[in-house]
């Protein structure tokens, strides 16, 4: 019998790489197999104890029912405050919306303003769902690359020229999934001025890595000249406060974008969870130091792993000032021969590196980066000490160099 019943909006759809390689890692792992999975991006670190404390109490105290559609009024509360204090922003209620984690709040907000046919931008590398999200509203993904040579940022005039009639959104991450790269503030102003002469298009700044900056201080789009009432801020709970698990993101933008962000969530999900919305509260309302250990940590690993990964035959990178990834390019090593191993593309190194040497990673190819790998290095250092070790063994017993 002749079946389907899969859309074709899901047939063209690209599994999340990130997920299908966990997935993976996890499926080896069951078998009894050693790996060490880099390849998914969380904190390895658990949840802080006054979070969790909050969401205990939340349901002792039977916060069990249906919340409001935005979330309860002391998260949006806490959410407004947590803007004023960190971005100097003032963001009253009906700009602000909580959904289970900042994922659904990308695609909220996509279902939201994205007509078919129109264009977003969407500078390259990119985090791996954006542009998947973009289509399943109709849209049409428009990717912009940049290389190591630029620190994987694209410059104003490139954004520009790509701009048209169809041109309705600019997405981004700062700092950046996959690359940890950070716009700087004159960077950031040079986008914002070329903007100007572009006002239909609105700017999307995801800044759920705000907190996980080393060198330079997170800036928001938000803030510069112009800027405020055409930007939503995406953000949320997953990587500052190692609450992946728990589901909660939010917007904070103009009233009119973020009502019709209601109104789909209003008929999708109704409303994050009720119990992380609680455990939320405190922690947007500690200062950002409450989880300076786990940024130290990350910056420890971070300068550990750089030097340790510029020492692997082939692998080139730059220092990301930001996030929790590494992003090296790899296309030295697919030129190699690899003693019939056919490794022709990024997929093919990672495929090998998780059966050989058992270490996950993931393609650049899901990031708009053909010849990158991403290394996720939210793990103890001895673990990805072993991991480099691991990668450079596999590599000098297949490959002839040259
Ligand atoms: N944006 C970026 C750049 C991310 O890396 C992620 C996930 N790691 C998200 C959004 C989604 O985060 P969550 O849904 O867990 O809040
Ligand atoms: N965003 C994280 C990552 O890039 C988690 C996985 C996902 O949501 O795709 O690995």
């Amino acid at each position: 019998m002749n079946r389907n019943f899969v859309a074709k909006r899901v047939e063209t759809m690209a599994e999340s790489e990130t997920l299908a390689m966990a997935r993976k890692s996890r499926e080896l792992k069951a078998l009894g197999k050693d790996i060490i999975s880099l390849s998914l991006g969380e904190p390895d670190f658990d949840t802080p104890e006054f979070v969790k404390a909050a969401g205990i109490q939340a349901i002792k105290d039977n916060h069990s029912h249906y919340t409001p559609v935005q979330g309860y009024a002391d998260l949006v509360d806490a959410i407004s405050v947590k803007l004023k204090r960190d971005q100097g922003l003032d963001y009253g209620p009906k700009q602000i919306v909580a959904s289970n984690g900042a994922k659904q709040s990308i695609a909220n907000l996509c279902l939201a303003v994205l007509n078919p046919g129109d264009e977003v931008l969407v500078p390259a590398p990119y985090w791996v769902s954006y542009r998947e999200i973009i289509r399943l509203a109709g849209a049409v993904p428009i990717e912009l690359s940049a290389g190591h040579a630029s620190g994987f940022k694209v410059s104003a005039q490139q954004l520009e020229s790509a701009i048209g009639s169809k041109t309705k959104m600019l997405l981004f991450s700062s700092p950046c999934n996959p690359t940890g790269s950070m716009l700087t503030e004159a960077e950031l102003r040079e986008w914002a001025e070329m903007l100007q002469k572009y006002p239909s298009i609105l700017v999307v700044s995801d800044e759920i890595y705000e907190h996980i900056a080393f060198d330079q201080p997170h800036l928001s789009m938000a803030t510069m000249p112009g800027m405020y009432d055409r930007t939503v801020i995406v953000n949320g709970m997953s990587k500052g406060f190692a609450m992946t698990g728990w589901r909660l993101g939010y917007l904070a933008g103009p009233a009119d974008v973020i009502d019709a962000c209601l109104k789909i969530q209003g008929q999708l999900t109704s409303a994050p969870s009720s119990i992380a919305q609680k455990a939320a509260i405190p922690g947007l309302l500690a200062e950002p130091s409450a989880i300076g250990f786990m940024v130290d940590a990350f910056k420890d690993r971070r300068d550990k792993m750089y030097e340790a990964i510029k020492t692997i035959p082939g692998f080139v990178l730059s220092k990301p000032p930001g996030a929790f990834y590494l992003f090296p390019d790899i296309s030295e090593c697919l030129r190699w021969s690899w003693d019939g191993k056919g490794i022709k593309d990024a997929q093919d190194f990672c495929s090998l590196m998780l059966e050989e040497a058992g270490v996950a990673m993931v393609p650049g190819d899901a990031f708009g980066a053909p010849g990158c790998v991403r290394l996720s290095y939210a793990a103890d250092w001895p673990i990805l000490e072993d991991a480099v070790r691991r990668i450079k063994q596999v590599i000098e017993r297949y490959h002839a160099i040259g």
